[in-house]
């Protein structure tokens, strides 16, 4: 029997098989987690309910987590099939593709800092309103996917950086609003792996080499080394673990010194 049995996962942010969420479905489903999902619009729909199917699931709702209306309907859709939910992931991040090139002063605008941190930071809190009370009388566990590009200044990754401190200052406030309630939150910070969302960074081809050639185990990570580390920190082998921003980078975030490669 896997580690997740008898838990319901509701999963954000599957848009492909190479969405980390995916990874994260897979890893969950393997543990014996029941699974739905949440796609952003009617172009995702078909992708994401054969997917799920893959998974034994047909439970997919559209949910714009930019907005609370549709959070709310897809909750409360959730809601009828489901009395309860043990665990909800937050995949999700956007920034306008201009905004994720060049010089930081001249291609951040306010309103791309604005739509930047609603969609990327924002939403975990109010996913989290959602999941809240669906989560009464269980030991409810809320996950989010961060990158180091919140706290070191990484070349194109600009305004999303400033999104994923507050994102990671979100897992930090949450955690302590909601521990009392026994749901705990947590962030896995992953290293560079090429997905929809990593397309829209000017030279992402560069994060890969550069970790690859860094890292301390000499590669990039996959969508199974994040999954893994996701199932882990929302089943109960985690019980004591709450507000914490776990690395899966092959070790990429503790080296001082980097050798730079051919450009
Ligand atoms: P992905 O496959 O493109 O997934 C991103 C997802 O976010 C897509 O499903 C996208 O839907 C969804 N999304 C964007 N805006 C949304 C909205 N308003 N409402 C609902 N969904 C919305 O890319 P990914 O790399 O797996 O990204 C998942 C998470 O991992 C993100 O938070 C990302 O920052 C983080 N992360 C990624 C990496 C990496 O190197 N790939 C590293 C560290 C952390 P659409 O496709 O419809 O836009």
């Amino acid at each position: 029997m896997g580690f997740l049995a008898g838990k319901r996962a509701l999963v954000s942010g599957v848009a492909s098989q190479r969405s980390i969420a995916w990874g994260i479905a897979r890893a969950m489903h393997r543990e014996g987690a029941e699974l739905a999902f949440l796609f952003q619009n009617q172009r995702l729909e078909a992708r994401v309910r054969s997917l799920a199917a893959s998974l034994d699931s047909d439970l997919c709702y559209e949910c714009d987590v930019a907005s609370d209306e549709s959070l709310e309907a897809a909750f409360s859709s959730l809601a009828q099939s489901w009395n309860g939910l043990d665990i909800c992931v937050h995949a999700v991040a956007f920034a306008p593709r201009e905004e994720l090139r060049g010089d930081f002063v001249e291609a951040t605008t306010r309103e791309g800092f604005r739509l930047a941190h609603d969609v990327s930071a924002y939403s975990f809190t109010a996913m989290a309103k959602c999941a809240r009370p669906m989560m009464q009388g269980r030991p409810g566990a809320l996950l989010t996917l961060t990158y180091l590009g919140s706290s070191r200044v990484v070349p194109n990754y600009n305004v999303m950086g400033l999104a994923k401190a507050s994102l990671e200052a979100n897992v930090r406030y949450l955690a302590g609003a909601l521990g009392r309630q026994g749901v705990r939150v947590n962030a896995i910070s992953a290293g560079p792996i090429k997905t929809l969302a990593a397309a829209g960074i000017t030279d992402f081809r560069r994060f890969l080499e550069h970790a690859e050639r860094n890292a301390p185990l000499g590669r990039n990570v996959s969508l199974d080394d994040v999954g893994n580390a996701a199932a882990f920190l929302c089943s109960d082998l985690a019980s004591g673990i709450t507000g914490e921003i776990l690395h899966v980078d092959a070790g990429y975030n503790i080296m001082g010194m980097v050798e730079s490669g051919p450009d």
